[in-house]
């Protein structure tokens, strides 16, 4: 048995970046982990750009400019001023050479081909230099860095096209359990409907791996070996629910350590979600999930979304908590730390929602966060702080 941040702290110890390379468009890299640095093929921006609607001038020692010509966003004119001669321009455009400041609209008299300013400006105002943001060959993202939206503006901004990324994870979901029935047949006595599979592939894609496919096997050791098997064969994760506890027909640990799954930790001292096993076997990963609804998917946010993160090399994985003031005293029982769902509100809070049974999925789909308790909590105070994690 080992802590929450034991577990967290061997699969960060565990889990080296296993992806393969590959080419993207930038159109389809978002949330893609850079497996290469890129460099800036240009400066940005490429040219002396204005930074506003004005005028371009060539500074004399009078408050009065003659205008000679204009320059609009992506004009090529390319006007020379003398001195006490402007231009109008545009935010966007290409300053003139001997422009030394850009004066805005809002502060000029014009007349006619004559501009009288209001005031004076800064030697450079309202121009951007040559490289502001990055000069070219300058580095713009490193490898370990995922791309968000804000990247891809980024390297489009900078003419990229393309690029390395690393491949995301196969995962493969083993669902164990004679009692489940899928959605659609009948229920005898003593059968439920199965949900792991569909709620595990569903937060899977949901944080952008959607190479996954939902294998079944009976509580059976040959057909569950043979399926883990079959499973660790075709996927680099393997994810299984249930049959990880100490029941008569709980089968996985057994099949595992069959298939020469080395484990790193078994049993976790946390509720919900105590029978947790992670292993591993070769560069394969293989978490097998207590089959309670609620636990399993508690799982996946604490510990199989970090692994999944450090096997593409993102260099930002990490289970880190936020904290948030909690709305209400809370008692917590029992010596094992507690994932509780809970819902933020407004002004940093963050409210312990009912039903916290690890069967139970209707708080969890009402949820926001998972609040964490630690092993020698007992009591926390309203209005203290707590940490959470983030699950949306
Ligand atoms: P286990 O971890 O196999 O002992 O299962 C613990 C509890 O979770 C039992 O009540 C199971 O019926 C339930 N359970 C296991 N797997 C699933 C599943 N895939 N979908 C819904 N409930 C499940
Ligand atoms: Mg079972």
């Amino acid at each position: 048995m080992v802590t929450v941040s034991e577990a967290i702290q061997l699969i960060t110890n565990n889990v080296k970046s296993s992806a393969k390379m590959e080419q993207r468009t930038l159109s389809s890299a978002l949330d893609n982990v850079l497996a290469a640095d890129v460099v800036s093929p240009i400066s940005m921006p490429p040219f002396r750009q204005s930074a506003m609607d004005g005028y371009a001038i060539c500074s004399h020692d009078s408050m009065e400019y003659t205008v000679v010509g204009e320059v609009a966003a992506g004009s090529q004119d390319h006007p020379h001023l003398n001195r006490g001669e402007a231009v109008r321009i545009f935010t966007g455009a290409a300053v003139p050479d001997t422009a030394d400041r850009i004066v805005i609209q809002e502060k000029v008299n014009r007349q006619e081909d004559h501009i009288l300013l209001e005031e004076a400006f800064r030697l450079g105002a309202n121009i951007r230099p040559i490289g502001e943001q990055l000069h070219k060959g300058d580095p713009v993202m490193g490898a370990g860095m995922r791309i968000t939206p804000a990247g891809i503006g980024l390297l489009a901004g900078v003419g990229v096209a393309e690029v390395t990324v690393a491949t995301k994870p196969r995962v493969a979901i083993v669902v164990t359990g004679d009692e489940l029935k899928a959605a659609g047949e009948p229920l005898n006595r003593g059968q439920i409907y199965e949900s792991n599979g569909a709620m595990l592939a569903a937060v899977l894609s949901d944080k952008g791996y959607n190479d996954s496919q939902v294998l079944k096997a009976e509580d059976d050791l040959e057909v569950l070996t043979n399926t883990l098997q079959q499973a660790l064969t075709e996927a680099d994760v393997v994810l299984v629910s249930g049959g990880i506890s100490v029941g008569d027909y709980d089968f996985v640990k057994t099949a595992l350590n069959n298939l020469g799954v080395q484990q790193v930790f078994y049993k976790v001292k946390q509720k919900p979600g105590k029978p947790l096993l992670f292993g591993k076997k070769e560069q394969k990963l293989v978490f097998a999930l207590p089959g309670n609804p609620a636990s399993a998917l508690s799982c996946f946010y604490v510990y199989v979304l970090l692994a999944l993160r450090l096997w593409e090399g993102d260099k930002q994985a990490s289970s880190r908590f936020q904290f948030a003031k909690i709305e209400s005293n809370y008692h917590k029982k029992g010596d094992r730390a507690q994932f509780l769902k809970a819902k933020k509100g407004a002004d940093n809070t963050v409210a312990i929602l009912d039903g916290q049974a690890s069967s139970m999925l209707q708080s969890f789909a009402a949820a926001d966060a998972l609040v964490f308790l630690d092993e020698e909590v007992s009591y926390v105070d309203q209005e203290s702080l707590v940490p959470y994690l983030n699950i949306l």
